[in-house]
Order: structure tokens, then C-alpha cells, then sequence
């Protein structure tokens, strides 16, 4: 069986790919096991193990253009954006988990009757891992960084939207010369490939990023099966609050930025711009003639000048539009955009709504696309009640030159990353997951390494 793929430019299907089954799966996690068991795991030196993620990220290093054009085919991005962010920061994750693969270590402990005791972070054994299609070859790295360099061997499922850099990522893997069986990945759907991995017995423990549907579905498939450990990173609805005292040019910069790049399609994206009555006018403004910039800049990915490429599929480009009609149909008003752009493939226009109410849909759920709603507020305590109407807790900007203001707020709302005076900054080394319904667990950061590892305490008779 095989699955198509489209170029979301053009709408046009330009390669399939094999579509795995369970059985796929169950053999994937038997080579995994065994890897584990002899070359991998406890039989492998950390220092080993980074060589090994240094030495594929040199190979990444070396066919950057590469993977950033089959990026932009597969998904729309930009080429620029697709080689600086998406292949950059892949080559950063698996740098920075390649220095910690020797540096992970337990504690000794003091114990009341003198025996010695310490502790040890030990593998899982067999992770399986279950990523979307916004950012493949870095929702990848940022999975198999901390999994490898920890002593985990790998089971991986890409988005059957987007398989293709995974699958040259796996002929990488390969030329790097990790043993086989340390890494598997199985492309296929969801319900298939992804269920038998969330169900497999020999999974011990399954990180999921995907939208808070499918993770509610993975919890539930663990619990029902051998109770592995889970870690989810879902949706989000995130604020970007503006006060009156913040610097006008840069909150702009960083709201259209917080909420166009990717096109929308980041699960951080600040969607909800809340802006202080005495700045909303000249911040609509501004803010409107960077959409309008934008929406002159749409194109093809590949051609040098454009800045905002189509949505990845025609599921998404119409989940989008359904939402910019719905609000339209509920009385929100269109400030700027609105509409698809063009009639070939899935361009939708850079779309500003003012005039919502928060029971409106675009309002209260992830659009994950390239819709912002702006929203006149006066005061802080009203601004943070409102912010934090919402089942999802991923992230919140905050701008404001008055220092105690930024983080009094920022500490105030409920998510688990907050950004000051910027926007999705996003950095290998500080930790990221959601509250609320936009997550279980931590990635990035030295605090994916106990994601990845089981503590052991150990006593010792002296
Ligand atoms: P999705 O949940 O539809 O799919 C994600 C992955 O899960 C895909 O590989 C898919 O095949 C697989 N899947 C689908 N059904 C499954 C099942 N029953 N069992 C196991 N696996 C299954 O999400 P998507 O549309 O690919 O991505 C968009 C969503 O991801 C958005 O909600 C976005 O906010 C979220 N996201 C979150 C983060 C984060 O770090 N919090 C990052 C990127 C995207």
C-alpha cells in the first residue's frame, strides 16, 4: 500500500510513499530491542553515542539545501526559512543532546544506616516516537536527540503528510553509521502505524507531538495496553498581550511574526492579540501593513523574494478557511485578507479579524493557520482573566517596556513558555511543553533527559 504526496504549491502529487502496517511496527520494535539489548542501551558508551549525533548532524550540515528544498516541496515552506529554521535548528538539537550523551549521571546519597546509595538514569529501552507535519525534519531531531543520547533505541512514525525528509534523514542515519536497529522509522497513517506503535507491548514509552485529539487517543491506547510512559506536546491558543508602554515598532515586528511565520501552522502561534486601548489603533495599523506585505509576498516557495507559502494540504487549507468563514458568518470583521490566494494549490491570505467576541471559534480554538484575531483590552487584570480563558496552556508573549509589568504577567498566565518583548524564540536549551490541555511533559533542554530516562536508586551493604 502507498500514500501520495502532494506539493501544496502547485496541488499537485509528485511521489507516493509505502504506507507501513502494524506488522511493520512489530518488526521495527523487535530490531529495536535487539539493538537495544547488544550494540545499544547499556552496551554502548555515551561518548559513543554522541559521536554518532555529531557525526549525522556533520552529514545534515553538508546536505542542507538539499533537505530544505524537499521541505519546501513537501510542505510549502519557504526555502530560506526551510534551511536556516528547520534544518538549522535540526543540526543545533542533535549537537546539543550529542554533548550531553556522556554527561548524563545520577546522584550519590547519604542514607541513615550508613549504607552507600546512588542513583542511576537509565534508558527506557524501546521509545516510540509520533511526529506532525509543521516542522518534520525538526520535530524529528528534537525526538530522537534526547532518546539516542540517553541510551533509548527508536521507533519513529513521521506525518503521512509529510514523509519525505524523514525518509532521506533515514539514509543519513544509516551513512552515519549508527548500528542497525537503533533507529526505525515506519512511515504510515495514523490509525494504523501510529496505533500499533501507542498499543505495542515491547514500547515503554511513546512522545507524541500532535494535536490534543490524537494525544487524548495515545493516553488512552497506553492505558489500555502496558501502561508506558507517555509525554505529549499538543495544541495551543496563545496570547500576545501589547501594553501601552511597550515599544510600539518591535511588539509588531514580533506579533506578525508570533502569528504569520509558517504560515500559521506553528503550535505557538499567537493567535489571540490582545492590545491596550491606548495603542490599538496605531498597533492595528502597522500591524495590518505587515499582513498586507506579506500577502504581496506570497509565492512559491523557491522563488527568491517570497515570504509566505501555501498551507500544507488541501485538509488544512479548508479547515482554515472553514474557520476565517465561520468567524465571518458569527460577525467578527475582516481587517485585512480573508481569502485564498490564487487559484492554483493552497494559498490563503495573511487574515486579521478585529471585532470578535470570546465565544467565537476562532477565538476559543487552534485556527493553525494564518488568522489573527486582534482584541481591544484596558486593564492588566482584565487582559490576563481573558488570556487565560482557554483549555490550552502552550505559550504567551507578553510586551511591555515596564519590566515588573512583563513578568508579573508572564508569571500570571497559564503556559509553559512565556516570552517578553519576542516570539517564537525558540532555543535548544531552554524546556518547552504546555499546561492545561497542550500537554504532558518537557522536550528541549537538560530536562528531556529525565523524560528519557528511568531513575534507579541503588543500596549498597558497606
Ligand atoms: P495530528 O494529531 O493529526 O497528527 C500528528 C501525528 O499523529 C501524525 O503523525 C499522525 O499520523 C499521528 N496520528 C494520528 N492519529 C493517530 C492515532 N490514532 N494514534 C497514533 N498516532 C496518530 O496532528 P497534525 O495535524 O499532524 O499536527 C497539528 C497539531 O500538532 C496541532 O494541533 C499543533 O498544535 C500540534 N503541534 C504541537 C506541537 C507542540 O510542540 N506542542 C508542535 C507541533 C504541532
Amino acid at each position: 500500500m502507498v500514500f501520495r504526496v502532494t506539493n501544496p504549491a502547485s496541488g499537485k502529487v509528485i511521489t507516493s510513499v509505502a504506507a507501513g502496517s502494524s506488522k511493520d511496527v512489530d518488526i521495527a520494535v523487535n530490531a529495536a530491542k535487539q539493538a537495544y539489548k547488544t550494540v545499544w542501551g547499556l552496551k554502548c558508551p555515551g561518548v559513543t553515542r554522541g559521536r554518532l549525533l555529531n557525526k549525522l548532524a556533520d552529514l545534515l550540515e553538508r546536505d542542507m539545501d538539499e533537505l530544505a528544498a524537499l521541505e519546501a516541496l513537501d510542505v510549502g515552506k519557504v526555502w530560506d526559512n526551510a534551511k536556516n529554521v528547520d534544518v538549522g535548528s535540526t543540526i543545533a538539537v542533535l549537537r546539543y543532546y550529542a554533548g550531553w550523551a556522556d554527561k548524563v549521571h545520577g546522584k550519590t546519597i547519604e542514607t541513615n544506616d550508613k549504607k552507600l546509595a546512588y542513583t542511576r538514569h537509565e534508558p527506557y529501552g524501546v521509545v516510540g516516537q509520533i511526529v506532525p507535519w509543521n516542522f518534520p525534519l525538526g520535530m524529528i531531531s528534537w525526538k530522537i536527540g534526547p532518546a539516542l543520547a540517553t541510551g533509548n533505541t527508536v521507533v519513529l512514525k513521521p506525518s503521512e503528510i509529510t514523509p519525505l525528509t524523514a525518509l532521506r534523514l533515514a539514509d543519513l542515519i544509516n551513512e552515519a553509521g549508527f548500528p542497525p536497529g537503533v533507529v526505525n522509522i515506519v512511515n504510515g497513517y495514523g490509525h494504523t502505524v501510529g496505533q500499533a506503535i501507542s498499543e505495542h507491548p515491547l514500547i515503554e514509552k511513546v512522545a507524541f507531538t500532535g494535536s490534543t485529539l490524537t494525544g487524548r487517543k495515545i493516553l488512552k491506547a497506553s492505558a489500555e495496553s502496558n501502561l508506558k510512559v507517555v509525554t505529549l506536546e499538543l495544541g495551543g491558543k496563545s496570547p500576545t498581550i501589547i501594553f501601552d508602554d511597550a515599544d510600539v515598532e518591535q511588539a509588531v515586528k514580533w506579533a506578525a511574526h508570533g502569528i504569520f511565520f509558517n504560515m500559521g501552522q506553528v503550535c505557538t502561534a499567537g493567535s489571540r492579540i490582545f492590545v491596550q486601548e491606548g495603542i490599538y489603533d496605531e498597533f492595528l495599523s502597522k500591524f495590518s501593513a505587515i499582513a498586507k506585505g506579506l500577502g504581496a509576498a506570497t509565492g512559491d516557495p523557491f522563488t527568491p523574494g517570497t515570504q509566505h507559502g501555501p498551507q500544507v494540504s488541501e485538509t488544512q487549507f479548508n479547515r482554515v478557511m472553514g474557520y476565517i468563514n465561520s468567524a465571518k458568518a458569527e460577525g467578527a470583521t475582516v481587517h485585512v485578507g480573508g481569502e485564498r490566494h490564487g487559484q492554483e494549490g493552497y494559498f490563503i491570505q495573511p487574515t486579521i479579524f478585529t471585532e470578535t467576541r470570546p465565544d467565537m471559534k476562532i477565538v476559543q480554538e487552534e485556527i493553525f493557520g494564518p488568522v489573527a484575531a486582534v482584541i481591544k483590552f484596558k486593564t492588566e487584570d482584565e487582559v490576563v482573566e481573558a488570556a487565560n480563558n482557554t483549555a490550552y496552556g502552550l505559550a504567551c508573549n507578553v510586551f511591555s517596556e515596564n519590566l515588573s509589568r512583563a513578568l508579573r504577567v508572564a508569571h500570571s498566565l497559564e503556559a509553559g513558555t512565556a516570552w517578553v518583548n519576542c516570539a517564537q524564540a525558540g532555543e535548544v536549551c531552554v524546556p518547552f511543553g504546555g499546561y492545561k490541555q497542550s500537554g504532558i511533559g518537557r522536550e528541549l533542554g537538560e530536562y528531556a533527559l529525565d523524560t528519557y530516562t528511568q531513575v534507579k536508586g541503588v543500596h549498597v551493604n558497606i
